[in-house]
């Protein structure tokens, strides 16, 4: 149905590069200036509370990502102004087939949430928090909220989300669609497993409240689903009390397996509040070097920390051994010097082809020392990181965030950088980590879909496994045009 545009929407829609567009052109699948340019009746676009624009540096940054290595330009970029403008350019892009892909913070690394000429959603300006819940027990918030606007505005009540990603400046939305994952979540799950409700506009641009027992189907094709079935509108999340201030640990091993196998038994004891790791190269450029981060709460949540109790029977070097004591947002927001430090170097800009692994348990330090042996400091790049955080099944409640089926995973990141230009570091950077995954596979692991692994439908089948059907089945009821997120390359 063409509607009319109102001089409302004119003014403050599509006027950004100097020409009105006032409309689409089915014909020439454009968006339209004054005048239909092929002779057409052009669609009138919806009336909206905020803006649509289609200038080229909007277009531009909505063809770019944290990763730098995928472009597909959109034809438009909705900065919604509602939840009703969500809505209404849904069904539109229904009518006219056109892909849509909601945008958090574009820090997915592979072009997951770009759109070839398509329409991009940025949900930044749906960022409201509040209110909380009865008993303050959960906190209602806008999907483009970010986690760190989030954590504030709980702290200031003394409570908390119990799980944050170590990065705070993403979107609800965006971490929600593909689990959310941080040292925390060997405790309370990821991110989507403290979900208690979504407000969710589906691809079929319907505005539908679900949670796990009210429209569960979309309820768990959401949540981590990689934007496939519905756009969040608006996430519920769960509190906790949160700490005051928090003990950092920082301990030093010399051996991959005893590492890996410290860090589950921390996994499985909870002895800590949050558990991480990194890895480092030692003087000779050998990936060698396990440095485990626990992290232990204080009051209110926790007694003062015991230094001999916390630490007693793990197997770091003693010698190594520091800790610090920092207010608990500080601790949330510990990546920010690091992050001000690649903005201010320029390796934010760099190329990232990251690589992302759900490795089992048994087999975590096979498969990853056969990473680490075979990465250089060069492949790396600057400022380039190596994570492990260790993962329990039982904890891991989310049908769609898949892992390995054994009851202590590790998450397995390495988060290269290559300077924009190197296409050469770039595609082999990209053909290793399919490698990597391949290997991993065979292990009975798979990935965590942040990075950047090449990957074809029936890759994304065998990811999926038993959860698949449900998935398919949710994707015919809830986008049955297939215009959702295409980036992903799922279906
Ligand atoms: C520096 C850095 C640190 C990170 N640290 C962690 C970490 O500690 N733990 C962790 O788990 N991850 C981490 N990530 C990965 C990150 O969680 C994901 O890439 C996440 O999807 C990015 O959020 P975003 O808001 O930028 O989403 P975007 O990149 O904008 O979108 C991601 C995907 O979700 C879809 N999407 C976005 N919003 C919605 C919505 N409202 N409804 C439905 N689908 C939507 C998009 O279409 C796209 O497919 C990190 C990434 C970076 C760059």
């Amino acid at each position: 149905m063409s509607r009319i545009p109102s001089r409302r929407t004119v003014l403050r829609g599509l006027a950004v590069s100097g020409a009105a567009v006032i409309g689409f052109d089915p014909a020439t699948r454009s968006w339209a200036a004054t005048t239909s340019e092929s002779g057409t009746t052009l669609a009138g676009i919806p009336q909206l509370d905020g803006t649509l624009v289609t200038d080229a540096s909007s277009l531009a940054a909505a063809a770019d990502d944290y990763g730098h290595i995928v472009h597909h330009r959109p034809l438009a970029v909705l900065r919604p102004g509602s939840v009703r403008d969500v809505v209404a350019m849904v069904r539109f892009c229904n009518e006219h087939c056109l892909p849509v892909a909601p945008r958090g913070q574009g820090h997915s690394p592979f072009g997951q949430a770009q759109v070839q000429g398509g329409l991009v959603i940025e949900t930044a300006t749906l960022a409201e928090i509040g209110p909380l819940g009865p008993d303050s027990t959960t906190v209602t918030v806008g999907a483009g909220a970010k986690w760190s606007d989030v954590a504030k505005a709980t702290t200031a009540h003394g409570l908390t989300p119990p799980v944050f990603t170590d990065y705070l400046e993403l979107s609800v939305g965006g971490t929600l669609s593909v689990g959310g994952l941080g040292g925390q979540a060997h405790r309370h799950g990821a991110q989507v497993d403290n979900v208690t409700e979504l407000r969710v506009v589906t691809g079929a641009g319907q505005l539908v409240r679900c949670s796990p027992s009210r429209r569960p189907d979309l309820f768990h094709a959401v949540l981590a689903g990689l934007g496939q079935c519905g756009i969040i509108v608006e996430a519920t999340l769960r509190l906790v009390r949160a700490p005051a201030t928090v003990r950092h640990y920082h301990l030093t091993y010399d051996d991959l397996a005893t590492f890996l196998d410290d860090q589950r038994i921390l996994a499985q004891e909870g002895r800590f509040d949050c558990v991480e790791g990194q890895v480092h190269a030692d003087a000779d450029g050998a990936f060698r070097v396990y440095a485990l981060d626990a992290v232990a709460y204080g009051p209110p949540v926790g007694p003062a920390p015991d230094d001999t109790a916390l630490l007693s029977g793990l197997r770091h070097d003693p010698a190594t051994v520091q800790y610090e004591d920092r207010p608990y947002y500080d601790f949330l927001n510990r990546l920010a010097p690091w992050v001000a430090a690649a903005k201010e170097t320029g390796v934010w800009t760099y190329a990232h082809p990251w690589l992302n692994l759900m490795l089992p348990g048994t087999s975590a330090a096979t498969v990853s020392a056969r990473v680490l042996n075979a990465l250089t400091p060069a492949d790396l790049g600057p400022m380039g990181v190596i994570l492990f955080y260790p993962l329990r099944r039982d904890r891991l409640t989310t049908p769609l965030l898949r892992t390995s089926d054994e009851a202590v995973s590790y998450l397995f990141d390495v988060l290269s950088a290559a300077p924009p230009d190197d296409t050469a570091a770039v595609d082999r950077l990209l053909a290793s980590n399919r490698a990597a995954y391949e290997a991993t596979a065979e292990a009975g692991g798979t990935h965590y879909p942040v990075g950047s692994i090449p990957f074809t439908p029936a890759d994304w089948r065998t990811h999926f496994g038993p959860a698949w059907p449900a998935l398919e089945s949710a994707k015919r009821t809830y986008d049955p045009q297939g215009i959702l997120v295409p980036g992903q390359g799922v279906f």
